[in-house]
């Protein structure tokens, strides 16, 4: 299949992966005025960006393997991040209970003092030493401990609202379509890709590799290109149970591997519990938790906790995989966490950027420098804008606490979890959603927990959204509600309203 070159559309930039960092990246390149192309061959954030422990952070045991530069870059991206997206990041207090067999106090206290002062911070408390009364949930012998700040975030919707931003700034982004073959042919990339049943073509003049746990495949099998880096395939899954304990700490549990596990409060009625470091070599598409790994995380939390857990108090897993820079590190959790940025010239000059490693926390930065890297192709790029302007739902948001009341006031009878959840969700956008509805009952079909025919629209309109787990896993966490009667019916509408759009464009 070879197109006429000149027939088909030409972009500046086409990325790779609708993960956080392909997304991060077109979202940043759209801003600076290039026009831009995404693919994801399923759907946004379906991979590794929704499946973290969901914190924006420095990385607290990062310092213990000397990773100062991405500890630094990421402990003051948590207040930018926080102020660009309030709905969906939040501050978090941690405890750290002290274990003096596994490191001794003055570590780390010496650690702690760095995390507060490494990078930038104005608004998160600083770390302080805490004497453990019992009256909290740790077991008893536990009589010391230490707390600081980092943040909490909705991982999947942190993708979202970057692919929202991007198209709002011009980008083009296309879910459920596979990049199968690209070549340069007259000095730009052609780019082959196939959704559903048809094949296109495009054309761009430089070509993003963000394809995450898949970037040395894509080079290899798809570029036919050796890749500059190895990666480090590791496995890390969580545990979600009931609430775990009270209050809004999270807490960060010392193993006797040395390795951290962290239990955090999740969606105000469970607890989050994760994660793990395992090297994978099964199919990337189908990963999850093993009985080994779901073992190691309730030993850990059954080690510091009264509460004891027991796997039947499991409610739901998820696992992902880290994409790593092979840096041949020996234990898995000990590989860098820093992102490396590859950037070949194929067939003499046309650029091929791929992308290695990286965290949630810096994609920002990350996509920051991936412009850097790109701007001597492109000397018309406009300077950098994503530090201060705010993710969409951002804009204008004074307090979840008066957003609420706002939507309650509009929509008389609006049960408070609705409210609370929209709010956390979609932020100001709240009011896209609510736009021109005036009352409860124009809702329509009541799907469920509070899922209403007018929001899965408006995600279908606004938020790319075609599938089931599209609605109940990555726009939302209601997945964890609905049952089986309650999806088939959800997935009649969905099956009913897709089919509809599809024929009225055939
Ligand atoms: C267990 C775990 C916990 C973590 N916790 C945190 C945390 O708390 N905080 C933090 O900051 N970071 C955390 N991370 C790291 C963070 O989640 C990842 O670094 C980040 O999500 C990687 O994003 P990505 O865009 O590179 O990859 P992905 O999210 O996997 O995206 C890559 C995308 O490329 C698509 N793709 C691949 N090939 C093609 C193709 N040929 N055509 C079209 N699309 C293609 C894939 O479908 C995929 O969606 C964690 C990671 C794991 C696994």
């Amino acid at each position: 299949m070879l197109s006429n070159l000149k027939d088909l559309p030409l972009y500046d930039l086409a990325v790779i992966g609708g993960g956080i960092n392909g997304v991060g990246i077109a979202n940043d390149a759209a801003g600076r005025g290039l026009s831009v192309f995404l693919c994801e061959k399923d759907d946004f954030a379906s991979h590794t960006s929704s499946a973290s422990s969901k914190l924006i952070h420095g990385g607290l045991r990062y310092l213990e393997h000397f990773e100062f530069r991405l500890v630094r870059e990421a402990l003051a991206e948590r207040e930018v991040l926080m102020a660009k997206a309030p709905h969906i990041i939040r501050p978090l207090r941690f405890v750290l209970p002290h274990r003096p067999h596994l490191r001794p106090a003055w570590l780390i206290r010496s650690g702690l003092f760095l995390y507060d002062y490494l990078g930038k911070r104005e608004k998160l408390p600083a770390s302080r030493k805490l004497v453990l009364d019992h009256q909290g949930p740790l077991k008893q012998n536990i009589v010391l401990g230490f707390e600081y700040s980092d943040c909490a975030v909705d991982d999947a919707r942190l993708v979202i609202l970057n692919a929202i931003q991007a198209r709002e700034k011009g980008a083009e982004l296309v879910t459920r379509t596979e990049c199968i073959a690209a070549e340069v042919i007259d000095d730009v990339w052609l780019l082959t890709l196939r959704h559903q049943q048809t094949q296109y073509q495009i054309c761009a003049k430089a070509l993003v590799n963000a394809a995450g746990p898949w970037v040395e495949r894509f080079l290899k099998e798809t570029l036919k290109l050796t890749s500059p880096y190895k990666i480090r395939q590791i496995q890390g899954s969580h545990l979600i149970v009931p609430k775990l304990y009270e209050g809004n700490y999270a807490y960060i549990l010392q193993n006797e591997d040395r390795r951290i596990v962290f239990t955090i409060p999740y969606l105000h009625e469970y607890t989050l519990i994760g994660t793990t470091d395992q090297i994978y070599q099964g199919d990337l598409e189908q990963v999850e938790i093993t009985q080994q790994e779901v073992e190691y995380l309730l030993a850990v939390v059954n080690l510091h906790f009264e509460n004891s857990l027991i796997q039947s108090d499991i409610i739901e897993t998820f696992s992902g995989v880290r994409p790593l820079c092979d840096d041949e590190s020996d234990q898995p959790s000990a590989v860098t966490r820093d992102y490396t940025l590859a950037m070949t010239r194929v067939n003499g000059a046309v650029p091929l950027l791929s992308v290695f490693g990286g965290k949630l926390t810096t994609y920002r930065r990350l996509a920051e420098s991936a412009l850097d890297e790109l701007n001597c192709y492109f000397p018309e790029l406009r300077p950098e804008w994503t530090e201060h302007e705010p993710l969409p739902g951002g804009e204008y948001f004074k307090s979840m606490e008066s957003l609420i009341r706002g939507i309650q006031l509009r929509i008389k009878n609006i049960p408070l979890e609705i409210a609370t959840r929209w709010a956390n969700s979609y932020g100001t956008r709240v009011w896209q959603l609510l736009r021109e509805i005036y009352s409860f009952d124009d809702f329509g079909i009541n799907f469920g927990h509070g899922l209403y025919q007018l929001e899965v629209d408006y995600l279908i309109k606004v938020e790319w959204v075609q599938s089931v787990d599209d609605i109940l896993w990555r726009r939302s966490k209601l997945g964890l509600k609905f049952n089986g009667a309650e999806i088939v019916l959800l997935d009649n509408y969905l099956q009913n309203v897709l089919g509809n759009q599809q024929s009225k464009i055939a």
